[in-house]
């Protein structure tokens, strides 16, 4: 399978939209920095900012299972599934075309 352009698709798939389809709802926010529980692993009801991730920067971690990455890492660990297919299936999902790398 060819490999995906990230550098183009990263201006095409914003840290945002991938947080509104999983669901997110932030439980404290501080302008470009959210806080709310992580969609990859279960939060307990008292971790309520183990997830922190700045959607200006589109890099997220969480302080409890220690995940982190850009939009795309995000859906990929909150799929289970590995990062080159997990951008596909975002890319198919917000209606956008998959940028492949051309080859020379
Ligand atoms: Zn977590």
């Amino acid at each position: 399978m060819p490999g995906v352009d990230f550098n183009r698709l990263r201006h095409e798939i914003t840290m945002e939209h991938v947080l509104n389809l999983l669901g997110f709802e932030w439980t404290r926010r501080r302008g470009d920095q959210w806080y709310g529980y992580c969609p990859v692993h279960q939060s307990e009801p008292k971790h309520r900012t183990a997830f922190s991730v700045n959607v200006a920067k589109a890099c997220y971690y969480c302080h409890q299972c220690r995940s982190c990455g850009d939009q795309f890492q995000l859906w990929a660990e909150a799929n289970n599934t590995p990062l080159h297919p997990a951008a596909i299936d975002l890319c198919h999902r917000l209606g956008t075309e998959v940028p492949w790398v051309r080859r020379w």
